[in-house]
């Protein structure tokens, strides 16, 4: 709409995450995350221990609410829950060092790579990319940030996933193999990073499946809680 310019169909709506106490909303950009981040993942997994980890990307508009639903995905059948520490940016730039890095950030909360892990094995094994085991519709849940104003940048804190009630994945924040400043950096090298942009950067050991009417609770104690259902298969 700017500069007299109209769209041609109505612009899609800003994908936005809830704030923790209050009702402003934090716009999203892009949802980076991180692959193989924690000792143990990377172990239950089976993947070389040595390998850096690395990136992929989620469309914004896969992020699911704090309460909200997740429909099960079509294609799978085996689809994994990931909870990781999300890192909500305020501004950006390019080979950002890793000094700086956390001047970038503008809270934190938590959420939930949801991983089609049968079609993303799969795509692994014949060298294709990862979107169709990592960027599907509603593979992004992530609960209410919490500003560093708040909490100050979190370095140790237990990360833990629920389902239906009972604990699946606990692990800490000090087990990340590349820590917050060093993840930002590094992806600062691959892209220019901005306000807007969210990193998921990585998950613990306990990965594993989930169907269609399971709740799953997680929280980074003292930064963030959310909680998801898995919903039935859209037709
Ligand atoms: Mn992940």
């Amino acid at each position: 709409m700017s500069n007299g310019k109209r769209y041609v169909i109505p612009p899609p709506p800003q994908a936005a995450l809830a704030i923790a106490g209050s009702t402003d909303l934090f716009p999203v950009r892009r949802i980076w995350c991180v692959g193989r981040n924690y000792l143990e993942h990377i172990r239950e997994m089976g993947n070389d221990e040595r390998e850096p980890p690395f990136f992929f990307a989620k469309p914004a508009d896969a992020i699911v609410p704090d309460g909200g639903t997740a429909p099960y995905p079509s294609l799978t059948k085996d689809m994994h829950h990931e909870v990781e520490l999300v890192v909500a940016l305020k501004s950006g730039g390019r080979n950002i060092p890793t000094d700086k890095a956390l001047d970038c950030v503008w809270g934190y909360g938590v959420g939930i790579d949801l991983t089609r892990r049968d079609l993303q094995i799969a795509s692994r094994d014949i060298k294709r990319p990862w979107e169709v085991g990592k960027a599907f519709d509603a593979s992004a849940p992530c609960g209410p940030l919490t500003p560093v104003s708040r909490i100050g940048h979190p370095k140790k804190a237990r990360i833990t996933l629920k389902c239906n009630g009972k604990v699946r994945q606990d692990g800490d924040l000090e087990q990340m193999i590349w820590n917050t400043p060093e993840i930002i950096s590094k992806l600062s090298e691959m892209v220019a990073l901005d306000a807007g942009d969210i990193i998921m950067t990585g998950t613990p050991s306990g990965v594993a499946a989930c169907v269609a009417g399971d709740r799953l609770e997680c929280e980074v104690d003292g930064v963030g809680k959310l909680t998801v259902t898995i919903g039935p298969a859209l037709k």
